[in-house]
C-alpha cells in the first residue's frame, strides 16, 4: 500500500523557526509526533494526513480574512484565496459528483449546525440515530444544542441484529413528520441504506441529510455506496476516512446551493479558514488519484480481517462484523469493561476509545465496548496479514486488564513499536 507521500527524515528538528521560538510547546509537538510514531492508532475517526496537506495547512493563507464566497467578499486582497476556494470546491464536485459545495464549515458539528439553519424553526422535529445507538450529538441528542433547540425524534438498531430498523425509522417519520432526516453515524460498522432514508424521508416529506463524516474517504474511494442522487444534504467532515485537514463540507444539488451557502455565511460563521480550504483542495486532488481506491478497499479489507481475527478470539461485535473501516466490540463476554479495556490498550501502545454498544446496560462515561478502526493502519501500509498480530495484542491486553498485568502490557508496547517502526507514517520521524 503506497503512503500519500514520504515520512520525514529523522536529523535536525522538524520544525526549526517552532524550536528556536518556543522551544516548550516544539516539545510537546515532537512529543506527539513519537507517540503518533510509535503507537498503533485504531481510533476509526483518525487519520495520517500526508505531509502535502500538512505544509497546506501550514501556509501564509491563514492571515487572510475571507468573508463571504469566490467573486462575493467583503474584504479585498482575495485575488488568490477565490482562486484556492474555487479549486476546492470544483475538486469536490468532481470527486464526489455533486452539483454544489460547500468548503467552509469549520468542521462536522458546525456543517451540520448549518443545515438545521437552512431547513428548520427551533421547536421543529428532527430526526436521527441516537447516540448510544451510534449517532451523532448533532443529530438531536438532548445534551447537544439539536436536541435543545429543536424536538429530537431518535431512532436506533434492533436488538437482535445490531443493524438499524429501517421500518421503525418509517413509523417515527410518518408520525412524527420532521423537518429533516439524518442517516449516518459514528459508530455504524455497517453499510447505510441511502435509497431506503430517501425513500422514508420522500414519504415523510423530510430534508434527507447523509452524514458522511466517518465513510467520506470509503465513499470517495468506492469501497461504500455513495448518497448521490439519494440523500438532499451531504454532511462530511474532511479529517477522517477522507484524510485531509480538520474541516468540513456541506454538499448538495443546485436547488439547495443558497440556503446552504446563507447558513454558512452569514447565518453562522465569519471568514472561512483559508489555509484549511487549501488542505482540502489538496487531500481532495489525492483522494481522485486511483491509489487513493486502493488505500479505500485495503480499508475495509484490514477491517473485514481485523474483525474475523477478533471473532476467532472469542470477542462478541455489534452486529457480528463490519462492512466498513470500524468495528464495534462488546466486552460484556470478556467481562471487561470498556474504559478499563482502553485504558490498559492505551498503555500497551494501542489506542482506541471506549463506547457505548446499542442497549447497553452501564453508563456512557463507563460502557461496555470498545470502537476500534482500520483508515489509521492502512494509512500506514499495514495489511490482512497483519490483523491476526493486531486481534492478538488486543487479546492480550485485554486479558491483561483484567489480571492486572502490567508488565504484558509493557511487552506489548514494545512489540507494537517494533512493527510500527517498519511502517512509518507521512510527516513522522522514522526510528
Ligand atoms: C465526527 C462526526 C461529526 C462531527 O465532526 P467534528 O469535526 O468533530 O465536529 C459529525 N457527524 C458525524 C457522523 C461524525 O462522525
Amino acid at each position: 500500500m503506497t503512503l500519500p507521500s514520504s515520512a520525514r527524515p529523522s536529523s535536525g528538528p522538524i520544525h526549526p523557526a517552532l524550536t528556536a521560538t518556543d522551544p516548550e510547546l516544539a516539545a510537546l509537538v515532537g512529543a506527539e509526533e513519537q507517540l503518533q510514531a510509535d503507537t498503533l492508532r485504531l481510533i476509526p475517526s483518525e487519520n495520517y494526513v500526508s505531509v502535502a496537506v500538512l505544509e497546506a495547512s501550514g501556509t501564509v493563507l491563514q492571515n487572510k480574512y475571507s468573508e463571504g464566497y469566490p467573486g462575493r467578499r467583503y474584504y479585498e486582497g482575495q485575488q488568490n484565496i477565490d482562486l484556492v476556494e474555487r479549486l476546492a470546491i470544483a475538486r469536490a464536485k468532481a470527486v464526489f459528483g455533486v452539483e454544489h459545495a460547500n468548503v467552509q464549515p469549520y468542521s462536522g458539528s458546525p456543517a451540520n449546525l448549518a443545515v438545521y439553519l437552512a431547513f428548520a424553526e427551533p421547536g421543529d422535529a428532527v430526526m436521527g440515530m441516537a447516540l448510544p445507538m451510534g449517532g451523532h450529538l448533532t443529530h438531536g441528542w438532548g445534551v447537544s444544542a439539536t436536541g435543545r433547540w429543536f424536538r429530537g425524534v431518535q431512532y436506533g438498531v434492533r436488538q437482535d441484529t445490531g443493524l438499524v430498523d429501517l421500518d421503525e425509522v418509517r413509523d417515527l417519520a410518518l408520525k412524527e413528520r420532521p423537518k429533516l432526516i439524518f442517516c449516518g453515524g459514528t459508530a455504524l460498522p455497517r453499510t447505510i441504506d441511502f435509497a431506503a432514508f430517501a425513500e422514508i424521508a420522500r414519504e415523510a416529506g423530510s430534508v434527507l441529510v447523509a452524514d458522511i463524516a466517518h465513510i467520506a474517504g470509503l465513499i470517495a474511494g468506492g469501497a461504500h455506496p455513495s448518497p448521490v442522487p439519494h440523500a438532499d444534504v451531504i454532511s462530511t467532515t474532511t479529517h477522517k476516512t477522507l484524510r485531509g485537514p480538520r474541516g468540513a463540507m456541506l454538499m448538495s444539488r443546485e436547488e439547495h446551493a443558497k440556503a446552504i451557502d446563507k447558513a454558512v455565511f452569514p447565518g453562522l460563521q465569519g471568514g472561512p479558514h483559508n489555509q484549511t480550504t487549501a488542505a482540502i483542495a489538496v487531500a481532495l486532488h489525492e483522494a481522485s488519484q486511483p491509489s487513493f481506491r486502493d488505500y479505500a478497499h485495503a480499508v475495509v479489507a484490514n477491517a473485514k480481517a481485523l474483525a474475523e481475527a477478533l471473532l476467532a478470539r472469542g470477542f462478541d461485535l455489534v452486529s457480528g462484523g463490519t462492512d466498513n473501516h470500524l468495528i464495534l466490540m462488546d466486552l460484556t463476554p470478556k467481562d471487561v469493561p470498556g474504559k478499563v479495556a482502553a485504558k490498559a490498550l492505551d498503555r500497551a501502545g494501542i489506542v482506541v476509545n471506549y463506547n457505548t454498544v446499542p442497549f447497553d446496560p452501564r453508563k456512557p462515561f463507563d460502557p461496555s465496548g470498545v470502537r476500534i478502526g482500520t483508515p489509521s493502519l492502512t494509512s500506514r501500509g499495514l495489511g490482512p496479514e497483519h490483523m491476526p498480530t493486531v486481534a492478538d495484542w488486543i487479546d492480550r491486553s485485554v486479558t491483561a486488564a483484567d489480571a492486572g498485568d502490567e508488565d504484558a502490557l509493557t511487552k506489548i508496547r514494545r512489540e507494537v513499536a517494533d512493527l510500527m517502526a517498519a511502517y512509518p507514517a507521512p510527516g513522522l520521524p522514522t526510528a
